[in-house]
């Protein structure tokens, strides 16, 4: 074996910061450090190699802490080339393979951030921008599915109807300043399924069962309430926010390409699977708080709403105890925290200064 290049160096041997002359060459698979009369021996896989494209002074790492360090980068370069030392490449690849890890990682934990956080951040602004043609069409596409599942034709009189939903249109302007008022439509439904309840979906389509309806008979203010409830999660968009948020790509291509059909695919999933936040349940409350109140109704009204819901399963003919039906998530007896709810409604203050 023909004599291998040696090269003199600097070492540090990791403890004190005096520098040593050296002595490397490489033998097989080590490298070969001689400091005076003591000679040291690496296997070359735990060195960690100057990088080539590093500018300056070459830099190795010896795996027992003490570190190699070399002023003139082409010395060292053509050293390493003339011992045959083709590994630093290999090296230098594991290192960047190293980083490229490091760097999946890091997007990994963006990603995960982004879906925290990011997702509903986007969903809202998405839902905002969802034009009004195509939200009246997720409201239609939406009540006819749950026509077809849980929806049967009302049982009221017309004229009941009318006057409830009179006195509601009367309720939602006086509210709203002119011009400002909000569109909606009010259906009445019997639903065995649904039972004493209410739900809105979007484009401001409204649905109310005659079980509930019967349940607040004597007490039309809590109708308006419920009824401001749902117009609330309406103007808040917070069934658009579900359902952009269900199908954030398929919404976000069909807004920029302007096809919603992947989008409209998606309701009847959202419908069946997905409740409103907290946060959105007391926007609707806050909504129907307020509404009340600019009527000169206490919204305190609403609270013989939540005390009859939660015992509304007992009376006689009433069916199973517990599902209030619950098969509709967005539907407003399925919602928790009744005991809360109560609380907000008997405490609700008028906010002062407002306009
Ligand atoms: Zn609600």
């Amino acid at each position: 074996m023909s004599e291998r290049p040696r090269l003199s160096s600097t070492w540090f041997d990791g403890r004190s910061p005096r520098a040593q002359v050296c002595e490397l060459r490489i033998e097989s698979h080590e490298l070969v450090l001689r400091v005076e009369a003591d000679e040291r021996r690496y296997p070359l896989r735990l060195v960690r190699w100057a990088e080539r494209r590093a500018h300056g002074q070459r830099q190795s790492a010896l795996p027992d802490g003490s570190l190699i360090q070399h002023a003139a980068a082409g010395e060292w370069d053509a050293w390493c080339q003339a011992s045959g030392q083709r590994d630093t490449r290999v090296v230098a690849w594991m290192q960047s393979w190293r980083a490229t890890l490091m760097a999946m990682v890091a997007t990994l934990v963006f990603m995960a951030v982004a879906w925290t956080w990011g997702v509903p951040w986007l969903s809202q602004a998405l839902a905002q921008q969802v034009p009004r043609s195509l939200e009246l069409r997720l409201g239609q596409q939406g009540l006819q599915q749950l026509e077809r599942l849980f929806l049967e034709p009302s049982a009221l009189s017309t004229q009941q109807q009318e006057a409830l939903r009179d006195r509601f249109k009367s309720a939602v302007a006086r509210a709203h300043q002119k011009g400002q008022v909000p569109d909606w439509q009010l259906s009445f439904h019997r639903s065995k399924a649904l039972k004493a309840n209410a739900f809105a979906l979007p484009g401001g389509y409204i649905v109310i069962t005659d079980d509930l309806v019967n349940l607040l008979a004597d007490q039309p203010d809590a109708i308006v309430g419920v009824l401001a409830h749902e117009l609330g999660h309406v103007q808040h968009r917070h069934g658009l926010d579900l359902m952009v948020r269900a199908s954030l790509v398929s919404a976000l291509l069909g807004l920029v390409l302007g096809d919603a059909s992947g989008f409209l695919a998606t309701v009847p999933v959202t419908l069946a699977t997905q409740a409103y936040s907290r946060d959105a349940e007391r926007a609707a409350d806050a909504f129907a708080a307020d509404l009340l109140a600019q009527n000169g109704v206490s919204p305190s009204a609403m609270v013989v709403f939540f005390e009859r819901i939660r015992q509304g399963d007992k009376p006689a003919g009433a069916a199973v105890e517990g599902d209030r039906g619950q098969r509709l998530p967005i539907a407003i007896s399925s919602h928790p925290d009744v005991d809360e709810r109560i609380r907000f409604f008997r405490q609700w203050r008028a906010e002062p200064a407002r306009p």
